[in-house]
């Protein structure tokens, strides 16, 4: 199979061969000899080649590591598709014409020629370290984050000093002197990952929306020819990222840099898999080569303050500064997860206006917002601002609830680990799948559903899990992961291997998750259908949920492992508490009816009001006769903890005058201090309550009900709570009709005019905010301080951090607390930056209170980081 890959003496004939083909197209030059006096290819395409350098370019690099053959193989491939055909194919064309490819098959030749003679598996460059060692790893040996490593013999031996290697060296050279380049990508193997690029540092940075997203739109393009999605990884700063890559070197030049981890092995199967990777890769790179204008000098400047002005429960209003031009448009993409593509696929607005407001939103739910400016006139686009988060309200009835499991009720269980299966619960990652050492291996999660009512009615439920690592699933498309709901009867000890194999499972959750969609770094989630959801419901009452997540149990022949790591949450091998796995459930509870009689009836016409009866229609000189309903609304519940979901005016009619015009009646809440005939005409009218009713109808039936909608049971609610009574009116609509007059039943009869009301006990506002937000700083951390509100109701606070623009919703930014404390530490922040904090309140809704910002601020603000 390995005599399918390209060497670098055929790379090196067939970059000739290129020049020679298509001399407008294409140059190729040398960087610099290696110390086998190789020499490191460079070949740069674009239309006119001889402007290239002129123009946006994007830099491609591959084998880097000596072993990491898709990286030279790609780079060919790319090249011969560009190249035969750029004539016949008008994006390209296009692309072509305003940016410039600048491609180095292989950075490392004489490692690549010994892995691809010798020794398969060798990484490194080939110095002779002098000590009977052999190799520096060029992708520590850059300057940025450089760590001299004593061990000559280690794979990551990063060399004498930084950019002690005429590899490493040349690339140094180029891109100090070519300040065209915008893009960097690094191809490597394997992982089916990006990892972009990183400043050592726990801050957003202004292009990290960038970063996520242009691997993101390769990803959809990727998607289109395979149907696989790769993971989007930053690492977890600032411990675990590697030192002196060419990734970071690059970055620290301004340029938008990733890594790309391509397939599942080093030297894979050519025709199976590297022709995959390689297909898939190359409308992602076309797409990507593209974008090198629009990070470039003749890009629109980024939009700023991009922030939410307002939301409510399915609507979010945007807006954002830009300094005024006619020639720019703004673009406004709108993703439901993080890491999406932003492109014409979630485009949902362009507008040259510098506000926006999206519609049609789902309650309770994230959304996550992208803008970019546009030139009109060259289309050439801006870098994007940073992203801005939010999460909708709920609806006034609904509850959501999100819960992780405890340490003690998460974990796996593998067959041949039976002894310490249960230390594999609450610590370290969950294991997924076969392989050798550990035999089938299978995650087990418990939930508690104390918090949720036994007779709640589930709306929504998701669960997620985050796939921290897929090295050890090395097989492309093999196997799928599920999670299954669990008998607990079944199961008496969660640890037990056999028990949670011989589980009674009782529904296979939705869609099973193939091992290619299967992501390192983007979350997972596995969504209920409403069979689904009955089954959670039916565990309200034990007050537990138990699942198994299970992935491939055999191996081909062959193969050693199929095995995927899922974060915990715990322990010190993954991201953090934040990435515990976890269910979210959106639920609702039933209302309790409350039925009030009236307090007071009255027919009020123009000479007298009568309270002892109900009476409307027309008099004897064709004046309107009104009927006023008043209710006290003393005996519904404190309006602060509940919210009303339902409420309707019941009437019944007692006589019902013949006559064969259309007459109709209708209903209003109304806001009359006393009942005078002038008041009532000039009544201030809050709402109709439902719908008239006809002259046919009160012939047909005696019983009416008339519906509040929703702004009728708000205006209901604050009436209630302003301590007043509710008053409506019910008249005739038309009025060319003389001496008629419908009676309804009043007061103190049998079926006298009701108002019916249903609530639920649910506050609809947050509890008060918190107070004396400030900060200091305590151990080289920003410490934040506040006193929570009195409020008998309040549960905690959820402290964000926002780099760019105050926080107004819990969602927008880097979440740094939740919980009843009256502090927080700013842990991984950098307290040379300025940012904003907010501080939101939450009751057990939960509802978030407005935020209290605080504006941290440095005096000299580190802007390179
Ligand atoms: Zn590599």
């Amino acid at each position: 199979m390995k005599q399918q890959y390209k060497s670098y003496s055929q790379t090196c004939d067939f970059l000739q061969e290129c020049v020679k083909n298509y001399p407008d197209i294409v140059s190729v030059k040398s960087l610099g000899k290696t110390w086998e006096d190789r020499d490191i290819l460079i070949a740069t395409i674009s239309l006119n080649v001889e402007n290239a350098d002129l123009k946006p370019a994007m830099l491609y690099t591959g084998t880097i590591h000596a072993r990491e053959w898709i990286g030279n193989e790609l780079a060919v491939s790319f090249i011969d598709y560009l190249l035969k055909n750029y004539n016949t194919n008008p994006k390209i064309l296009r692309t072509l014409r305003r940016n410039t490819l600048y491609i180095v098959p292989c950075v490392n030749p004489d490692g690549f020629e010994y892995s691809k003679s010798h020794f398969s598996f060798w990484r490194k460059n080939r110095r002779d370290n002098g000590d009977g060692t052999f190799g520096v790893d060029l992708n520590r040996n850059f300057s940025v984050g450089y760590q001299k490593i004593k061990d000559t013999a280690s794979n990551v031996y990063s060399g004498p000093a930084p950019f002690s290697e005429p590899e490493t060296m040349a690339m140094k050279n180029f891109v100090d002197t070519h300040e065209n380049i915008t893009i960097a990508f690094d191809y490597h193997s394997q992982g089916n990952v990006f990892f972009p690029a990183h400043k050592f540092n726990h801050e957003m940075e202004v292009d990290g929306t960038d970063l996520n997203t242009i691997c993101a739109n390769m990803n959809f393009e990727i998607q289109k020819i395979t149907g696989r999605k790769y993971g989007i990884h930053r690492g977890k700063p600032p411990t675990k990222l590697i030192s002196g890559s060419g990734r970071e070197y690059y970055y620290s030049k301004g340029i938008i840099a990733a890594v790309v981890e391509v397939g599942t092995r080093n030297i894979p199967d050519f025709m199976q898999n590297m022709k995959e990777s390689i297909d898939e890769n190359i409308p992602a790179l076309l797409r990507t080569l593209g974008e090198a204008q629009n990070y470039s000098v003749h890009a629109p400047k980024r939009v700023e303050n991009f922030h939410i002005e307002s939301y409510s429960y399915n609507e979010v209003t945007l807006s954002w500064d830009y300094e005024v031009n006619k020639d720019i448009y703004f673009q406004i993409f709108r993703n439901k997860e993080d890491k999406e593509a932003c492109n014409e696929s979630n485009l949902i607005c362009e507008t040259f206006n510098t506000s926006f407001t999206d519609i049609q939103l789902e309650s309770g739910t994230a959304y996550y917002y992208y803008i970019r400016a546009v030139n009109n006139l060259t289309r050439v686009k801006s870098p994007f601002a940073p992203r801005t988060n939010i999460r909708t309200l709920l609806e006034p009835d609904e509850f959501s609830k999100t819960i992780f499991p405890l340490p003690s009720e998460v974990g796996y269980v593998a067959k041949k680990t039976i002894e310490t299966n249960r230390k594999h619960f609450g610590y370290n990652s969950l294991f997924i799948g076969v392989n050798e050492t550990k035999g089938v291996s299978y995650g087990v999660m418990q939930f508690s559903l104390d918090n949720i009512p036994a007779n709640a009615t589930i709306l929504d439920a998701k669960i997620s899990l985050y796939p921290l690592n897929r090295v050890n699933a090395k097989i492309e498309k093999y196997g799928e992961w599920s999670i299954s709901f669990v008998d607990k009867q079944s199961v008496a000890e969660l640890s037990d291997f056999d028990q949670i194999d011989n589980a009674i499972v009782i529904e296979t959750l939705g869609n099973n998750i193939p091992s290619e969609k299967l992501t390192q770094g983007i979350w997972s989630h596995w969504n209920f259908n409403s069979s689904e959801r009955d089954i959670l419901q039916n565990q309200l009452e034990s007050k537990k949920v138990l699942f198994k997540i299970s992935g491939p149990t055999e191996l081909p022949v062959g193969r050693d492992s199929q095995m995927m790591m899922f974060d915990l949450g715990y322990g010190n091998f993954g991201g953090g508490l934040h990435y515990r796995p976890r269910i979210d459930i959106k639920y609702t509870i039933p209302s309790t009816e409350v039925v009030l009689e009236s307090s007071k009836v009255a027919s009020v016409s123009q000479d007298t009001i009568d309270e002892s009866k109900l009476i409307c229609g027309f008099d004897a000189n064709n004046y309107k006769i009104y009927g006023v309903m008043e209710f006290d609304l003393e005996q519904l519940p404190n309006p602060n903890e509940t919210v009303i979901t339902d409420s309707y005016i019941q009437i019944k009619n007692k006589k019902a005058p013949k006559t064969a015009q259309d007459i109709r009646y209708n209903v209003e809440f109304v806001d009359v201090e006393e009942i005078t005939y002038d008041n009532i005409q000039n009544r201030d009218r809050i709402e109709f309550i439902g719908y008239e009713v006809s002259r046919a109808d009160i012939q047909k039936q005696k019983i009416h009900k008339f519906i509040f909608d929703y702004y009728s049971r708000l205006a209901l609610e604050n009436v209630h709570r302003e301590n007043e009574k509710a008053k409506f009116v019910i008249k005739p609509t038309s009025s060319d009709i003389k001496n008629h007059i419908v009676e309804w039943c009043g007061k103190d009869v049998e079926d006298s005019v009701k108002l019916v009301v249903k609530y639920i006990q649910r506050r609809r506002e947050p509890v008060s905010e918190v107070t004396n937000l400030g900060y200091t700083i305590d151990k080289n951390k920003v410490k934040l301080t506040w006193e929570n509100p009195k409020d008998k109701d309040f549960v905690g606070v959820f402290v964000v951090r926002n780099r760019f623009h105050p926080p107004k919703n819990h969602l927008d930014g880097d979440k740094l607390y939740a919980g009843p404390d009256n502090y927080t530490y700013d842990d991984f922040g950098n307290i040379k930056i300025c940012k904003y904090y907010s501080v939101f309140t939450y009751d057990n809704v939960p509802n978030y209170s407005e935020p209290v910002i605080i504006e941290y601020k440095v005096e000299k603000n580190d802007t390179k980081i």
